[in-house]
């Protein structure tokens, strides 16, 4: 059985003080009303990773992660954070090639490998993003975009490195915009990329993959997507910086 998962993508928002009273929220909803085997993760901006980790506490429900670090260990890189530096904090995921980070500030498949690397030698678990753009996908070419990001960014690790990977599909066009994947077509894509994955290591080894959902996924709309039988939770933008609809999405794996 692979696990499901429930990740929330805080991205740039919340300052300190609010960032811990809408953690809080978040971890006394989880403890009280999330009851099943789900793992819910909040990524946080990175100022805020220790602060969170310690109010989660040692027996937390609820895990941290980070939205990106660095490739590299250490060094002169003004402005970054490495992967050690996140798990030192009490992080145990880090996002990884979220569109925003591909689009915005030149992530390639490339740089993609020294991170989902850099990442795993550090412990932690990477939730890897793939997804295609409108303009991809309207021209009929979101298969091979997904095969693509998947080849160049993951192939290259054996399948016990690969296992502790949680992908997350997040088609572009449906990130932040209001307008969702149906449950048809989401799960479309999530067999096709279980699909490649039987292919490159094998069925048993794919069958064990959470591949995550992600792109204006909400309270109401979550039921219905992860009915699907290759959606294994999602990663949640929007409606992560709402305490109620974030443990809402949780609580689906009730
Ligand atoms: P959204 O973002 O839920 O606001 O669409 C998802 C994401 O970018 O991870």
């Amino acid at each position: 059985m692979r696990k499901k998962i429930v990740a929330g993508n805080w991205k740039m928002n919340l300052d300190h003080t609010a960032a811990q009273s809408l953690f809080s929220e978040i971890v006394n909803m989880v403890n009280d009303e999330v009851l099943g085997q789900q793992e819910v993760v909040v990524c946080p901006p990175s100022v805020h990773l220790y602060t969170l980790a310690q109010l989660a506490g040692k027996d937390a429900k609820v895990a941290i992660g980070a939205q990106n670090c660095h490739q590299a260990a250490s060094g002169a890189f003004t402005g970054e954070i490495s992967a050690s530096m996140v798990k030192s904090t009490g992080a145990s995921h880090v996002i990884l090639g979220h569109s925003e980070r591909r689009q915005y500030f030149g992530e390639t498949d490339e740089l993609l490998v020294l991170k989902v690397n850099t990442v795993l030698e550090a412990g932690l678990t990477p939730i890897f993003c793939i997804g295609e753009t409108l303009e991809e996908r309207n021209s009929g070419n979101h298969f091979d975009v997904i095969s693509g990001q998947l080849k160049n960014g993951l192939f290259h690790l054996p399948a016990g490195s690969f296992g502790k990977v949680v992908l997350a599909y997040e088609p572009v066009w449906a990130i932040g915009t209001g307008l969702t994947a149906s449950p048809e077509q989401a799960q479309e894509i999530h067999a096709f990329i279980r699909q490649q994955l039987a292919d490159q290591y094998d069925a048993t080894f794919a069958g064990c993959v959470s591949i995550l959902y992600g792109g204006s996924c909400n309270a109401k709309n979550a039921p219905e997507l992860f009915a699907q039988p290759d959606i294994d939770g999602g990663l949640i933008g929007g409606a992560s910086l709402k305490s109620r609809d974030f443990t809402d999405i949780a609580k689906v794996f009730n």
